[in-house]
């Protein structure tokens, strides 16, 4: 059988931490053929994950087997009244060798801390120079919709922080609408939204999205919440990645070791690949239900193709 050419398209690391060898170790032992490391932006949350430098030395060293997205940098507060130059920011990361930009602006709890909408005239320049250049966007917006809801908000996900229910964060619907509101002005923008726009539960919302937005795309990065949705509805789930098989990208989340567990941390990795993996490739049962089983033509597609297209070529669809 002929090997599917496999690329992780959303991969964190950690600033200050040498990953290269849990990299190479990574896609040996999991069979991956690349890895595209997402930075997180500075100074909203997560800082240990602002990584724009690190990034872009691993691709230099790895050409062909590390792509790096980079991100935003908000340390000065002055992008609250527009002083903040973003597109300017995109364009030095480019010209250092960046494949993309990563945006984690739309979490819910980055959001909130961001205090502007996605779409606010300040990020107008910045959408301008990703469109006219055809630079793709990762781009995390919304959450899965139990973190609003006290009852049916997951334990880990409160542990962590995300619960987004006291009414001091921004709801999932003003989330989409302001993600309409970017779409609206740049509608041939190239965005790649993480962990499928969170819309798994909802296949009529997710198809007339993508049907809405040609250049948009969805990653299958877990959230597991997602494969238990897929996998409960199976045959309605492969019938869709088959007919958006261009619009679907592979991802994992995937992160080296934060403190001493490396072979831990290396098996959980692989894990979740080959988890993903049955899910597309076989049609075992799993989580509700059973995986998909794609033909070769899509999995090629949404296993490295569709990466590949995003930070390679211009817009498909070139409507004025
Ligand atoms: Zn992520």
């Amino acid at each position: 059988m002929h090997k599917t050419m496999i690329i992780d398209s959303h991969f964190h690391a950690y600033s200050g931490k040498d990953c290269s060898g849990f990299l190479r170790d990574l896609m040996e032992k999991a069979g991956l053929d690349a890895i595209s490391i997402a930075s997180i932006p500075k100074e909203l949350v997560h800082d240990e994950h602002f990584y724009n430098e690190e990034a872009l030395k691993l691709k230099k060293e790895n050409p062909g087997k590390v792509y790096a997205f980079g991100s935003l940098d908000y340390s000065d507060k002055g992008y609250l009244r527009g002083k903040v130059d973003f597109a300017g920011q995109a364009k030095r990361l480019f010209e250092a060798g960046a494949d993309g930009i990563k945006m984690l602006e739309g979490k819910t709890n980055a959001r909130k801390a961001l205090g502007i909408p996605l779409d606010s005239p300040i990020y107008d320049s910045f959408y301008s120079y990703m469109q006219e250049n055809a630079f793709p966007i990762l781009m995390h917006v919304a959450d899965p919709e139990e973190f609003w809801d006290p009852v049916k908000a997951p334990d880990w996900a409160k542990k962590r922080g995300w619960f987004w229910g006291d009414g001091s964060f921004p709801s999932k619907e003003q989330l989409y609408s302001e993600t309409e509101g970017i779409l609206g002005k740049f509608p041939k923008l190239k965005i790649t939204f993480a962990h499928f726009f969170f819309l798994s539960a909802d296949i009529g919302r997710a198809s007339r999205f993508l049907d809405k937005w040609k250049n948009v795309s969805f990653d299958i990065t877990p959230g597991w919440e997602m494969y238990d949705n897929f996998s409960r509805s199976s045959s309605d789930w492969s019938a869709f990645f088959k007919n958006y098989n261009e619009r679907i990208i592979f991802g994992t989340d995937n992160a080296p070791p934060s403190k001493d567990n490396y072979a831990g941390q290396l098996e959980r990795c692989i894990s979740t690949i080959s988890k993903i993996r049955d899910f597309l490739e076989t049609d075992k049962e799993m989580l509700s239900g059973k995986g998909i089983s794609l033909d070769t033509a899509s999995l090629k597609k949404i296993c490295s193709g569709n990466f590949l297209k995003a930070i390679r070529s211009p817009y498909e669809n070139h409507s004025g």
